[in-house]
């Protein structure tokens, strides 16, 4: 990152700026195009994993292209505020905002899906302990995306 200044490294920053994110744009490569789509998601950290949940149609260019590329790079941000100034050069906007990429599969395990719903559903509401009618879940697309870089940038 070039401004080094903006940087976040601590982990635990980093973690609150992601809860504190509801939209995540995931960006695939598709032949060449870029296709970048968003969505609202769930996040995991284990001990040395960091996932990033998502829902949706079965069907769909997104869902096409999890099973085709297996790769995405995504982007996240919060906390936006212009700061306004008497000259046009002078405004600046404040942000914190995550870029990376990972592996990125359907999950097909039932338990594997209600656990990552109970993810997402987590993160939005803060609430993790709900029920999912079997056919819902069935007809629902729950993939997961492994993530292998992360940056976080922060400007006051
Ligand atoms: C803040 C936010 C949160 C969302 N959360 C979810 C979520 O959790 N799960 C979910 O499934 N969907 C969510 N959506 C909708 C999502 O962005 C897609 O519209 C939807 O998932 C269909 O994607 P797809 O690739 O299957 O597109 P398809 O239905 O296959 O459509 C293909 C084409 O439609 C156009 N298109 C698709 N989506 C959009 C869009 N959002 N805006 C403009 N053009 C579009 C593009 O040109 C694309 O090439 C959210 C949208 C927003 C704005």
């Amino acid at each position: 990152m070039r401004r080094t200044d903006r940087q976040v490294n601590d982990p635990v920053k980093i973690r609150e700026i992601i809860e504190a994110c509801h939209c995540c744009r995931l960006g695939f490569n598709d032949n060449g195009k870029v296709y970048i789509v968003p969505l609202n998601f769930g996040y995991e950290e284990t001990e040395n994993k960091k996932y990033l949940y998502f829902h949706g149609a079965l069907q769909g260019r997104k869902v096409e292209l999890i099973k085709r590329e297996g790769q995405a790079g995504f982007e996240m941000d919060t906390g936006y505020k212009l700061n306004a100034a008497k000259e046009a050069c002078g405004y600046a906007a404040a942000f914190q905002s995550i870029i990376g990429a990972g592996n990125v599969c359907m999950l097909e395990e039932t338990e594997e899906k209600i656990h990552a719903l109970r993810c997402i559903m987590s993160h939005n509401i803060g609430k993790s302990d709900w029920e999912f009618p079997l056919e819902a879940v069935k007809k629902t697309a729950v993939f997961r995306l492994e993530i292998t870089e992360l940056s976080c940038k922060e400007h006051k």
